[in-house]
This record gives C-alpha cells, sequence and structure tokens, in this order.
C-alpha cells in the first residue's frame, strides 16, 4: 500500500518528505481486503484508520474513507435480498473498523440502478460516486422539465437521487482527469497536473473530482503514488486548489438540481451498461480470448454476481486504452479539490488560504 508511505524527493532524489496520501484523498478498501490487511499489515493497516480520524478532525468530523458492498458484487445484478445484505454487511463492516458510520459508498465497478441506490439510500448511504454517462438526464430538484445529462451534466457537484420516496446524493467525477490518472501517467508531472485540475474546479459550490483505481499507484504505474503524494501536499495548494472529501463539500452543498439514471443498469466499466457481467459484450477481446464464458458465471437466479479477479483486459468508455485484470478485493480512490479560497475571490485574483479538506 504505496499511498500510505508516498516519498517526495527533492531534484537530486533525496528525500524531503513522506506522505499519508489516504488522509488527504477519499479512498475505500473492500471488506474482504481489509479483513487481510488488518492482520498481515497490522501498523499500516492502523495508519488507514488514523489517516481517517484526521481527515475527520480536518475537515469537521467528515472523515475520508468510504464504505463498499461487502464484496465485490455488482449491485444491479443480484437479487434484491442479496443486494440489500451486500450493503448491509458492507457499513457494518466499515463503522466496525473505522468507528462510525459511513456516509458514502462506493459501488463495485460503479454499476447501479435504480433499484441499486434505492437499497443504498434504504441503509442509509447519503452519497455514491458515479461516470457521467451513467446519467440519462437532469433537472432542477422535483421540479421542470428533464434535460439530456450529455448536455446538461455537471460533474463534481451533487445531484439529488429519489424514487419517490428515499434519496441520496450522486456525485459524477470528471472523466478526462480521471483517465489522465489511469491511462496517460499524469503523476509523471504533479505541477502540470494540478494546473490542469485547478482549471477544471468549477467556479462555484463544485468539486474537480477523479475517481481511479488504488492500483494505479504504484502497481499499474512504478512510484505515482510519490507524484500523488506531491500533488496533493504541495503541488495543488500552489495552483490555488486545496483536497477535500465529498461528506464535507456535501454537508455544505445540499443538492440542487435531481438526476436520472440510465435504464437498464450501468457501470464505469465498459460503455454496455452491465452487460460486461453477463455476456461478452465484446470489450475485452482484443487478446484474442473467448468471452463466452460470462454468460453462464452470470447469476442465474439469486446469486450474485462478483466481477472475476481473472477477467479479461477491459476498455473504458472513451478511452483507447486498456488497464489489465484486478484483483477482486479492491481499493479505489476519490481526488476531491475545491478552489483554496473563498468564491468570493475571483479566479484570477489572489487566493487567500483557507484550509478546507477532501477525501
Ligand atoms: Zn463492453
Amino acid at each position: 500500500m504505496p499511498n500510505g508511505e508516498a516519498r517526495v524527493v527533492d531534484g537530486a532524489g533525496r528525500l524531503t518528505d513522506v506522505v499519508d496520501n489516504y488522509g488527504l484523498i477519499s479512498f475505500n478498501f473492500g471488506p474482504t481486503l481489509l479483513s487481510w490487511y488488518e492482520k498481515a499489515e497490522p501498523e499500516a493497516y492502523a495508519r488507514l484508520l488514523a489517516a481517517d480520524k484526521a481527515s475527520a478532525e480536518r475537515l469537521e468530523g467528515r472523515g475520508n474513507a468510504f464504505a463498499q458492498a461487502y464484496h465485490h458484487a455488482i449491485l444491479p445484478l443480484c437479487s434484491p435480498r442479496d443486494r440489500a445484505t451486500e450493503i448491509r454487511w458492507g457499513l457494518f463492516d466499515f463503522e466496525t473498523r473505522f468507528g462510525r458510520r459511513a456516509e458514502g459508498m462506493w459501488l463495485p465497478e460503479c454499476a447501479a440502478d435504480d433499484a441499486t441506490l434505492s437499497a443504498a439510500a434504504a441503509e442509509g448511504v447519503a452519497l455514491v460516486v458515479l461516470e457521467p454517462h451513467q446519467a440519462d438526464a437532469v433537472r432542477a430538484a422535483g421540479a421542470g422539465a428533464w434535460k439530456p445529462a450529455a448536455d446538461a451534466l455537471k460533474p463534481g457537484v451533487p445531484y439529488k437521487w429519489t424514487d419517490g420516496t428515499r434519496s441520496l446524493a450522486v456525485y459524477f467525477y470528471d472523466g478526462p482527469l480521471s483517465r489522465s490518472v489511469a491511462f496517460e501517467k499524469s503523476m509523471k508531472d504533479s505541477r502540470a497536473f494540478a494546473a490542469r485540475v485547478a482549471g477544471r474546479v468549477p467556479a462555484a459550490d463544485g468539486v474537480a473530482l477523479l475517481a481511479t483505481d488504488g492500483e494505479s499507484y504504484g502497481h499499474h504505474e512504478a512510484f505515482a503514488e510519490m507524484g500523488l503524494a506531491h500533488f496533493l501536499k504541495y503541488a495543488l495548494p500552489e495552483a490555488g486548489v486545496e483536497p477535500v472529501n465529498l461528506a464535507w463539500h456535501l454537508s455544505k452543498n445540499p443538492p440542487k438540481d435531481e438526476v436520472r439514471l440510465r435504464a437498464g443498469g450501468t457501470s464505469w466499466s465498459c460503455a454496455h451498461g452491465i452487460e460486461r457481467w453477463r455476456s461478452a459484450c465484446g470489450c475485452g477481446e482484443a487478446g484474442g480470448g473467448s468471452l463466452e464464458w460470462r454468460a453462464p458465471s452470470a447469476p442465474r437466479s439469486k446469486d450474485c454476481a462478483t466481477a472475476s479477479s481473472r477477467s479479461p483486459k477491459r476498455t473504458r468508455p472513451g478511452s483507447s486504452r486498456t488497464c489489465g485484470p484486478r484483483a477482486t478485493p479492491t481499493s479505489r480512490s476519490c481526488s476531491t479539490a475545491r478552489r483554496r479560497t473563498s468564491t468570493r475571490i475571483s479566479r484570477s485574483g489572489r487566493r487567500a488560504p483557507r484550509t478546507t479538506r477532501r477525501a
């Protein structure tokens, strides 16, 4: 877990700082991974819990850690009972470890449909993160005409989702910025990337929100955790932007607009909704292997679908790049950055430092 102790070095390669990135990003770990981690790396595990606590102290009680469904289940493919169990167990595991109730929950593969959000809201989840293409339409909360999300959706702004009875907030991450970290080695030049992020922070009421795999830092890209450490602690503040977290942001900015999801279930994994998890959708065939195994491995009736740890290479929507298989127990991180200054300060004006948060 290189993000827990990420080195920062100077131009001569000399160590100048060691940063716990988890104190500066939102993060989630699958409960099954944490149950192993707790025993295998007790000191690093303790640091993870401490990072959440420190972030909560920094951000008015809003910690950086997100809960996750208990397994890496594709929740829209679960039976209602399994879906509720996955969410409930994930929340219980989180509370047991972090000593507080989770506000945010990471949905495996961002797989979501109305039934999934309804189940999450029923268990008390306050916010989730999705990819922009998963939205169908948006409008002013509770009124007005729906506008196509492709035209009107704003990443980094909370949207109210409701089934008419229950509701929660949905944040949509910035696709280009997130893909840049995942596939374009953004962490090689943290200052250049910070300048780019600063340009994407909304002028008011929003954040620049990036969602990335934990494996991006040190596994998919060697030493990217070092770039992330410098980005979070040095380059972003230099660019007038400070890391915050979504629970904190939501507490200050209740949703003004409402979102409707695309029908049929969607995920961030590919452009074919949740077909990736139950059929040969076409993605991942570049390696020449057959994907016909997916259909028989998908749930037939009451079983949950769980993303295979040996799933073939995949392509994300909007990207020509592929990334390799990843283990079922996963970690994810969200970098949430807000402008460091009060919104009263013009974007071109001198920015007065104001300590806020991120997770
Ligand atoms: Zn696909």
